[in-house]
């Protein structure tokens, strides 16, 4: 886990009154234990908030856990192919691998350490079936679904709903998101943290030993998207709309990427990305070690344009730290991208190829429309987005499974 900053450290950046609002609310839950529980340490949003979150809510008092279950690559396959069936993608789901993600519950129920205090908080649906040991553990449990579940591969969400519906409540991060459930559904957007290596304030001259580092032209306009390499993140469509691009304006286009340990398909979209771009040496295709913070950081503050051009996308923390660094982005219309970027306000939307292309190309010859974009963008992300405000939606989603129906006091 990276350095903790001190709340306080976050005042000049979000004013006193929301910290003082955030120790308000702790005294509250001070000395709750609250036990989170995902399925990688490192690599993608989850990982990324929880390396955040859980110092700041140590500070404030709760004594907040994290652990990850532990699985083999067939289960990590099966569970693959349950996150993209639920983002509606088209996947052969057949019983063996509801029984490969069964047979890995039943070890993790049998291995992992629950806690026996206030609640039991659960990322994504890989740890779901830990809920059967409920009984004996947290006093309320929490299903946090971080995917786009609008459309959902029926036979997946059926099998996994039958587990959730046994969660005191899920939590979504956009109201598209939400199904119909017998339990309490919250809607909390993630955020990121201003003040981590990903997001704080860099040098120039460390900016520039980046760039040369990875051999990339400090002179030409750089267009640029982080991602785990995985279809959904549709590289490819990226590089195509690239090279509409390139076409007509003279600029290198950057995919960075580093590898999520719950995720055996990225090898093979990391090869796929490769071969489609080994023509052209304006594009870079960058398989960074998961840790680099710094150079990710370095990499979007470098960029002229940033591009999430997801097909399905939960949130897309990368579009909210690209915004955060004041950056015009270009993002597809999906998911949660849409709380993010109001077209032609905080950022352009697209929603093909050819609309991505376009949106690149309008920015990178337009550089004052693209800097209000970005100033626009930023703001939005400091109102809405940083881990101050998330803080405070836990805090009051943990006390209000204590008080269901009630009004809290403060
Ligand atoms: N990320 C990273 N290195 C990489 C790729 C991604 O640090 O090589 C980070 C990225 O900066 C962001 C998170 O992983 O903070 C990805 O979150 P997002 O919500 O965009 O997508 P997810 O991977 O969760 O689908």
């Amino acid at each position: 886990m990276q350095a903790l900053h001190p709340l306080k450290e976050y005042e000049p950046v979000i004013g006193s009154q929301v910290i003082e609002e955030l120790h308000l609310l702790a005294e509250k839950t001070k000395g709750w234990t609250i036990q989170n529980i995902n399925s990688t340490s490192v690599g993608g949003g989850v990982a990324e908030i929880l390396n955040r979150m859980i110092p700041l809510l140590q500070e404030l008092g709760v004594n907040a856990r994290w652990d990850v279950i532990k699985g083999g690559e067939k289960f990590y396959r099966v569970t693959k192919k349950f996150h993209n069936a639920l983002h509606g993608k088209e996947e052969e789901i057949g019983q063996e691998d509801f029984d490969v993600f069964l047979e890995t519950g039943e070890m993790n129920k049998k291995m992992m350490e629950l806690s026996n205090g206030e609640v039991c908080f659960i990322h994504d649906p890989q740890p779901i079936t830990l809920v059967d040991q409920r009984e004996s553990s947290a006093k309320k449990w929490i299903w946090r679904c971080h995917i786009d579940v609008s459309n959902p591969n029926p036979r997946v969400w059926n099998f996994l709903k039958k587990y959730i519906d046994r969660y005191n409540a899920a939590v979504f991060s956009a109201p598209s998101f939400s199904q119909p459930l017998s339990i309490r559904q919250f809607l909390i957007a993630p955020s990121i943290d201003p003040l981590s290596d990903k997001n704080k304030e860099l040098s120039s001259d460390f900016i520039q030993s980046v760039l040369q580092k990875y051999q990339l032209d400090p002179e030409k306009p750089m267009v640029t998207q982080v991602s785990r390499f995985d279809y959904l993140k549709d590289p490819l469509g990226v590089i195509e709309a690239f090279e509409k691009v390139y076409r007509y304006i003279d600029c290198q286009l950057v995919l960075a990427g580093g590898e999520a340990t719950d995720d055996p398909e990225s090898t093979e979209v990391l090869a796929k990305t490769r071969e489609r771009a080994a023509q052209n040496p304006d594009i870079h295709i960058l398989a960074i070690p998961s840790g680099s913070d710094l150079e990710i950081n370095a990499l979007q503050r470098a960029s002229a344009v940033v591009v999430q051009k997801s097909l399905k996308e939960g949130f897309g923390l990368t579009v909210t730290e690209a915004l955060w660094k004041g950056k015009p982005v270009v993002a597809s219309g999906v998911g949660g991208i849409t709380l993010q970027i109001t077209h032609k306000y905080s950022g352009l939307l697209c929603h093909s190829v050819d609309g991505a292309a376009h949106a690149i190309k309008q920015l990178l010859q337009n550089s004052d429309y693209a800097k209000k974009l970005g100033e626009n963008g930023r703001e939005h992300v400091r109102q809405n987005f940083l881990l101050t405000r998330h803080l405070k939606d836990y805090l009051l989603l943990f006390l209000s499974l204590f008080h269901e129906g009630d009004i809290i006091r403060f």
